[in-house]
């Protein structure tokens, strides 16, 4: 393995809005043969591997991976229940990292030092969804460390157009923009305006995405979810009611917070039957209802109800590199309590036991990130 190319550090400039420099100096660090990575070998096992240090093409970007965030759908891999990945297989798709070295076409919008992140999915150019510009639902797509290899590694090379400049964001904060991305994403989809009331079934990272664009449009949020704590924080970022649908009678607390005509939105961001069928027979009239929970089974659902509401269904899959933008420019420009949706951070030889604690409670974990 040859040493890879650097260019010279990109000097900071004069004004106050350039970004600030994250470190990863242009030394070869990356002199270095293999590094490591972790992986899920089996169901319910996970390793520290070494594999070679990948290398560094003129259209690409060598980053050192601060932190990686541990998806739901990662969670499924390890317990052996998603079908779109083959094992064995690096997890890793929520980034925050430092670029280490670009390559020589790489335009020098991208320098060393930035903090960044990575848009995780693929787009083929041919299906549908990507003639309608609708890259994020392509047909084909394959998000990192899902239908291909992740990027839960100490150092990762990708193309220049998939990493994304993070701005003043620190590089562990990074990793959580690709999963509020994906509730952003939802709230654009059902076109939320400050005249609607939106009710966000599901309060994890998700949700909480979800929660945070509503209210930046001027929506009255109402976060439902079964946990206390996480109802807690929807409150402080933004939510003006919530509802425990466990110890609270969910209809007629929202029939009493719209006045009888039951929210303009319903986002579903769990994906379980019994929130699918809350999220129909609550929804008002003439409503729309977001789909982000991936639903496991078929879910039975009243479809008169769709007629008689004349309802618009909205799937919701991913994001879009603006929503990623709009993400960015909010944890930029306002005060958030990031760190409260990180429930902890381990080295990748402990993400095997993190990964057990989220199984055993699912319901109490934000976010778990590997730090490298
Ligand atoms: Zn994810
Ligand atoms: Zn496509």
């Amino acid at each position: 393995m040859g040493i890879i190319q650097t260019t010279p550090t990109g000097e900071m400039r004069d004004n106050k809005t350039a970004a600030p420099h994250f470190g990863g100096e242009a030394v070869l660090v990356h002199e270095q043969e293999t590094m490591k990575a972790v992986q899920i070998t089996a169901p319910g096992q996970m390793q520290v591997i070494r594999v070679p240090m990948p290398h560094c093409g003129d259209d690409e970007v060598l980053i050192r991976l601060s932190h990686v965030g541990f998806c739901g759908s990662d969670l499924n891999t390890y317990r052996g229940g998603n079908p779109m990945a083959k094992l064995p297989v690096i997890p890793g798709h929520e980034v925050g990292a430092v670029i280490q070295a670009v390559g020589n076409k790489v335009p020098d919008v991208l320098t060393v030092g930035m903090s960044v992140t990575v848009n995780p999915y693929t787009a083929c150019g041919r299906c549908a969804s990507c003639r309608n510009g609708r890259v994020n639902a392509c047909e084909h797509n394959e998000t990192l460390g899902v239908q291909r290899s992740g990027v839960m590694s100490e150092f990762a090379v990708l193309p220049w157009q998939k990493i994304i400049p993070a701005e003043q964001i620190t590089p562990k904060h990074a990793a959580l923009i690709e999963p509020m991305s994906v509730g952003f994403h939802a709230v654009n989809r059902a076109k939320v305006t400050d005249i609607d009331v939106v009710m966000v079934i599901g309060c994890g990272m998700i949700g909480i995405g979800a929660i945070v664009r509503a209210s930046l449009r001027g929506a009255t949020v109402i976060a439902v979810d079964v946990d206390d704590e996480k109802l807690a924080l929807a409150r402080q970022i933004g939510a003006r009611y919530t509802l425990n649908s466990q110890t609270q009678d969910v209809h007629e607390c929202l029939q009493a917070f719209t006045g009888g005509f039951g929210p303009d939105v319903v986002v579903e961001a769990v994906g379980s039957i019994p929130t699918y069928q809350m999220a129909i027979e609550e929804v008002g009239f003439t409503g729309r209802v977001v789909c982000i929970g991936y639903a496991k089974s078929e879910v039975s659902l009243s479809t008169k109800l769709f007629v008689q509401k004349e309802l618009n269904i909205y799937g919701s899959r991913n994001a879009l590199p603006a929503d990623f933008r709009a993400v960015i420019r909010f944890l930029n420009t306002h005060a958030f309590p990031i760190d409260r949706l990180i429930t902890e951070s381990v080295a990748p030889e402990q993400a095997a036991e993190a990964m057990e604690r989220w199984a055993a409670h699912p319901g109490k974990v934000f976010r778990i990130l590997v730090q490298f």
